[in-house]
């Protein structure tokens, strides 16, 4: 039996003691085993954290952060293990999962700093003492993707943990190692038993479970807007509250003032991180008929440079697809593309990585994108980047806007009139504004439209784990 599964402090197995596998991506070779659990195992987790709940929301607050803050120190000290491990299992390469760990670390520091903030409020009414209360929402259930294992469950975790909530976490099958790896130093640090709870396996299961158990007052969810409407549609009964971080479809504009190598640089820098297997990465460029030529014969000279291969060899750049359904999506994307008039002006086809699975696609630029084309409409999550020319800034936006997704955009320019409406303008929760890099521990990160709502990041992050309480007190004595 397995046994890394952690209820109530305890690592345990599933109850029929099953298994099941995990690959590394790249070379397809089992990286370990972990229980498949199920809805009785998805509600003793409840029991746990729903029994750890008053002890934890009752610590000191200070007491809470420094444990938040001993969780971050460990992870820095074990980085390049858990970088590994990252590699391992989800495939993009060693820096970039460095990377993510450093992310991950930042959510815990920022949430350990923001929860001093918290505060009750006394708004003035006339004739009576207010007092607005923030108190913990309770158990608190999250479910995660397998994009950024370590970081999307950190961003749950860490404000959560920081405003006295508990937890059931579920990560993705394709990355539970990264997660119980996390869970392993967050024990380590001195996280009290019960407090966070981890379990793998049936999603459909252990989801309705924690829907279906009054005693979950939070969902937070990060994935596919598919799964998002399900479990917002299994809320209905408990009414939990809900976070539903969910696909992207982020378009980058490049406006005629622009430099075109700055452009390219920031193109690249923000469309094939994770090799493009990222909410936020831009999926759809539009570029300004003055810049176009150039910006595409840059984009392409530099994207097809890029090395695949196996994360762990410094010299790569882009990792494998998660999965084989992952890799047919992008190659029927570019097909449908290329049927409907698109050009391949690079890339277009799997790539042969010699020694390694057959998932790997080469950078791909398209020229003459339509929006009758899937990739325009849906989320490709590869590394593909299909273009289409603009004219005028009206244009420009209409297009970036019309898509049921609103996660991210991105936007080239130094026009400082145009930079300042564009909050208003372009119907996203982020906008990266010659920033290819938009997403921080400080700052909120949530979607609009089909890509959810809630936010997660800096104070706004905690918020979501509080409720509001409003005390309305007369004063007997003055009457
Ligand atoms: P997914 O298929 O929706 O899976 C996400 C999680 O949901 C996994 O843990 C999965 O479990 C679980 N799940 C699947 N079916 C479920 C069900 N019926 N009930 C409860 N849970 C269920 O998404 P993905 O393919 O892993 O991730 C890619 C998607 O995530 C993309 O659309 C991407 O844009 C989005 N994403 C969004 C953000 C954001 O912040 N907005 C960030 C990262 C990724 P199993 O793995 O066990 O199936």
């Amino acid at each position: 039996m397995t046994e890394n599964n952690l209820i109530n402090g305890q690592w345990v197995g599933s109850d029929s003691g099953a298994t099941f596998e995990v690959h590394n991506p790249a070379t397809g070779r089992v990286v370990g085993r972990v229980p498949d659990a199920g809805a009785a195992e998805a509600r003793r987790a409840v029991d746990a954290a729903w029994n750890a709940s008053s002890a934890w929301a009752g610590r000191p607050a200070i007491e809470r952060a420094q444990m938040l803050q001993a969780l971050s120190a460990r992870l820095a000290e074990d980085r390049e293990d858990l970088a590994r491990l990252l590699t391992d299992e989800q495939g993009k390469p060693l820096a970039e999962a460095r990377a993510e760990i450093d992310y991950a670390r930042s959510f815990f520091e920022v949430s350990a700093q923001a929860s001093a903030l918290i505060r009750d409020e006394t708004p003035s009414v006339p004739g009576k003492k207010i007092r607005v209360h923030r108190r913990p929402i309770g158990v608190a259930a999250a479910i995660t993707p397998w994009n950024f294992p370590i970081a999307m469950l950190a961003k749950k975790m860490a404000p959560a943990m920081a405003v006295g909530c508990t937890q059931v976490l579920k990560p993705a099958e394709q990355t539970p190692l990264s997660a119980i790896a996390l869970l392993e130093r967050a024990v380590a640090s001195g996280v009290p038993a019960g407090v966070v709870n981890l379990v793998t396996g049936d999603p459909a299961a252990i989801g309705a479970a924690w829907l279906e158990d009054s005693r979950v007052r939070k969902f937070s969810f990060t994935g596919s807007t598919e799964v998002g409407r399900i479990l917002m549609r299994g809320a209905a009964t408990n009414l939990p509250r809900l976070s539903l971080e969910l696909g992207g479809h982020a378009p980058m504009i490049v406006f005629e003032d622009a430099a075109v190598d700055r452009a390219v640089e920031i193109a690249m820098a923000a469309k094939f991180r994770n090799g493009g297997q990222t909410c936020i990465c831009p999926n759809r460029f539009l570029i300004h008929r003055s810049l176009h030529d150039d910006f595409v014969s840059k984009l392409a000279n530099r994207s097809a440079a890029l090395t695949s291969g196996h994360g762990h060899d410094p010299e790569v750049v882009l990792g494998p697809m998660i999965d084989d359904a992952a890799i047919e999506k992008v190659e029927a994307h570019v097909a449908d593309a290329v049927e409907k008039g698109a050009t391949v002006v690079t890339g277009g086809r799997r790539r042969r990585v010699e020694g390694f699975q057959d998932r790997f696609f080469e950078p791909t630029v398209l020229t003459g994108c339509t929006s009758h084309m899937r990739c325009w409409r849906e989320e490709t999550f590869g590394p593909v980047c299909p273009v289409r020319i603009f004219d005028d800034q009206a244009e420009a936006l209409a297009l970036a806007n019309d898509s049921d997704f609103g996660l991210a955009s991105y936007v080239v320019t130094n026009d400082e009139e145009r930079i300042r409406r564009l909050g208003d303008e372009l119907r996203t929760g982020i906008i990266g504004v010659n920033d290819p890099g938009p997403a921080v521990a400080g700052v909120p990160f949530g979607g609009v439209k089909h890509s959810g709502f809630g936010r997660e990041g800096g104070r706004w992050g905690l918020e979501e784990y509080l409720e509001l309480v409003t005390v309305s007190a007369i004063d007997l004595a003055s009457r």
